[in-house]
């Protein structure tokens, strides 16, 4: 048995895939509830109580992004959304919904519980107490007070804006933030959707933190969707 006590909601229609989800997370120690409808989701929601949610979008009865705006109207609870592959727009559509990771299928039960235990750890933090000063991933560590970046020890000289990127990456780390997020949180809401400018930016930053800026260690591309900082 795990460690981790947190409630999942399994809200899937395809039954074999639901029972593998629960299994795999109840072999982790996670109590594991499912829902086979976007109905029976909603229901679940309020009567029983749930600390995450994992959302397959296509259900019988409702678009799951529906799931998603419904419950970010009340909740702040990690939505780790499953779909199949290649549906990188819908992906990203979710996630600006609010939905904080995703899943695509076919998945490992290792990949699942990978992503179930960062929204967990996401979820003690939410609970409370002062905001980290620090935090670290590797030899890259950041000091939100002092707005100072360390790698392997040394001062890293940042521009403003890679140290936003960066620190908004930190405050995210696990977690796959889109493109049009990142955008709007470094460059303000009225930038638009515009990519190219997030690629310069990330481009320079990976060269300062990475040793091999074409396979980043530090911050993932997830192609189509935007980006990760990876949970060591
Ligand atoms: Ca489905």
């Amino acid at each position: 048995m795990g460690q981790f006590s947190e409630r999942v909601l399994v809200v899937e229609d395809d039954r074999q895939i639901s029972s593998f989800i629960c299994y795999a997370l109840k072999n982790e120690g996670f109590s594991c509830s499912a829902a086979y409808t976007g109905q029976e989701a909603l229901s679940r929601l309020v009567s029983a109580s749930a600390d995450i949610l994992l959302l397959d979008l296509g259900l019988p009865d409702m678009d799951g992004l529906d799931i998603i705006t419904n419950v970010r109207e009340w909740s702040e609870m990690p939505i780790i959304i499953v779909s199949a592959r290649d549906r990188d727009m819908e992906k990203a559509k979710a996630l600006d919904c609010g939905a904080d990771d995703y899943l695509t299928k076919p998945f490992s039960a290792t990949e699942l519980t990978a992503r179930v235990r960062v929204a967990a750890r996401h979820l003690s933090k939410l609970g409370g107490g002062a905001p980290q000063a620090s935090r670290s991933v590797g030899g890259l560590q950041i000091h939100f007070d002092r707005r100072l970046v360390y790698l392997d020890g040394e001062v890293l000289h940042t521009t403003p804006m890679e140290y936003s990127l960066l620190s908004l990456l930190f405050k995210n780390i696990g977690k796959v933030l889109t493109s049009g997020h990142i955008i709007r949180e470094v460059w303000g809401a009225g930038y638009g959707t515009d990519t190219q400018a997030l690629r310069a930016l990330m481009a320079g930053l990976r060269r300062k933190i990475e040793k091999v800026p074409a396979t980043p260690r530090y911050i993932i591309t997830e192609t189509g969707i935007g980006y990760r900082l990876v949970d060591e």
